[in-house]
């Protein structure tokens, strides 16, 4: 079983704590589709064997369109042996309207996963999400509806100032939307975010380990009682709905990374795209090495 990753990178604006490959340049989104669609010919013969699952990450894929979607779907189909499993895309809430989750849920896309983050519009605006907790709640109940019901939220705690009432509020909504899976994780200050220059020049202070740890242990606890098995130090799940392409890496198997800053790996080395959104594109144009 082997999967194949395409990183998507473009956001709308940058979140305070995110430290991906993403610009907020959208004007070579085109370029960047039509390389993607050409990388993934160049590397036909990277995997030998069949592709089971397909991730969309990034960055914000939620910003293609259901056709881009689709056109680059329809390349991995024409140059691998697939036998599809799940195909995943990471999407934001305000992209999720009910005319675009019409048309995704015609594409291959089986599963999505929302970055919702927090239900706290404070929160969210500190982060500087382009989102609120009203579009969060309804784009997960349209998503449902619109017959893509294999459906993550990630949700992000000890965020600064916050204590377990934090979290306990975001579970209990999270708890009662159509979601079968949850990835939560410990907000941690990186170097070159926002979040991480507040953190070293004393702006703002990272919540304690401790106070830290009880919302993990309040989070473990409160998922499973509410039938969410961890299966993960970071994800839960119910009905055994495991997120098959990310279990994979954790299993250490095959997969390719497509698109600026990807990596791959095919069980004997590993191999980075460049992280630059014009020199990728550059590379595929001229059939110079786009690898790092
Ligand atoms: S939308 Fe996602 S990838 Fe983009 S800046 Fe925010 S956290 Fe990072």
């Amino acid at each position: 079983m082997a999967g194949i990753y395409i990183h998507i990178p473009f956001c709308r604006q940058a979140c305070t704590y995110c430290d991906f490959h993403f610009s907020t340049s959208l004007n070579i989104k085109k370029e960047v589709v039509a390389a993607i669609k050409t990388e993934l010919e160049l590397r036909k013969n990277y995997l030998n064997e069949p592709v089971e699952t397909i991730y969309f990450g990034g960055g914000t894929p939620s910003l293609l369109s259901a056709a881009e979607i689709d056109a680059i779907i329809e390349a991995i189909f024409k140059n691998y042996a697939v036998d599809l499993k799940e195909c995943t895309l990471e999407a934001n809430p305000d992209d999720l309207a009910k005319s675009y989750l019409t048309e995704l849920a015609k594409t291959k896309v089986n599963r999505l996963s929302m970055g919702i983050q927090s239900f706290n519009d404070g929160v969210l605006k500190w982060m500087n999400r382009t989102h609120n907790s009203q579009t969060a709640i309804a784009a997960v109940k349209d998503a449902y509806r619109s017959g893509i019901q294999n459906i993550s939220i990630d949700l992000i705690y000890a965020t600064p100032n916050s204590t377990v009432k934090d979290i306990e509020k975001n579970l209990s909504i999270a708890l009662s939307l159509p979601v079968n899976h949850l990835s939560a994780y410990c907000l941690t200050a990186e170097e070159k975010t926002v979040y991480g220059k507040m953190v070293s020049t004393g702006k703002i202070s990272e919540a304690e380990q401790e106070n830290a740890q009880q919302q993990f242990l309040f989070l473990v606890h409160r998922a499973t009682e509410n039938g969410f098995e961890q299966y993960e130090i970071s994800n839960f799940c119910k009905n055994e709905n495991y997120a098959m392409h990310n279990t994979s890496y954790w299993k250490n198997r095959n997969y390719l990374g497509i698109g600026p800053s990807a990596h791959s790996y095919n069980g004997t080395s590993r191999q980075w795209n460049l992280k630059n959104n014009f020199s990728y594109v550059k590379a595929i144009k001229e059939n110079t090495s786009f690898l790092r």
